[in-house]
């Protein structure tokens, strides 16, 4: 199995609302091919996570690992592979906080936005096994992330267009803050 190419803004399959998936359609060989295709996508580009709609399929899965010392976000803490397939979220309390976010379908662009700080997540994993767990901070950001994406929503909706910036120049500029915010926020709050 190869990396799938990674579908971009402007691919209208980003804005679609996907569809839930059937237990029976999570069992068949070409469901569990495509979600291996997923893992193999979100690894090769360095990716937190990746929705379905991201490699052209309409359909609510999404894959989320966070090994540690990945490059593209080196501050997140670690997630062991995860695989969400009709997640629901709920945001557990009224507290947010400005979350900093890149994403593989808009490359070289990030921008700031709020996220909630601790969110309840149901999904079934690939086997089709009910899940229901709290995740928090910048993890619980990864999560909204990606069920966004089942919802045809990017992050360029959600942030202020005055804090868009380029990878390169986030380094130069926003960097050293938001690592100082993402690490207190872990420490309080875990993942
Ligand atoms: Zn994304």
């Amino acid at each position: 199995m190869s990396p799938l190419p990674i579908r971009e803004i402007g691919d209208p399959v980003l804005r679609e609302v996907a569809e839930p998936v059937s237990l029976e359609e999570l069992g068949r060989p070409e469901t569990q091919e495509l979600i291996e295709a997923m893992i193999e996508t979100m690894r090769e580009a360095n990716g937190a996570g990746l929705a379905a709609p991201q490699v052209g399929v309409a359909k609510r899965i999404a894959v989320i690992e966070v090994r540690p010392g990945n490059p593209r976000y080196p501050y997140k803490p670690p997630v062991p592979l995860t695989v969400l397939v009709n997640p629901e979220l709920e945001p557990l309390g009224a507290e947010t906080y400005l979350s900093n976010e890149g994403c593989l379908s808009i490359p070289n662009l990030r921008g700031e936005l709020e996220r909630a700080a601790e969110v309840r997540a149901r999904y079934l994993d690939r086997d089709g096994e009910v899940k229901d767990e709290i995740r928090r901070g910048l993890t619980a950001g990864t999560f909204q992330h990606e069920v966004d994406h089942l919802d045809g929503v990017l992050l360029v909706d959600r942030a202020d267009p005055a804090t868009f910036s380029t990878w390169e120049q986030f380094e130069r500029f926003g960097k050293a803050e938001f690592v100082a915010r993402a690490t207190e926020l872990t420490a309080r709050l875990g993942a």
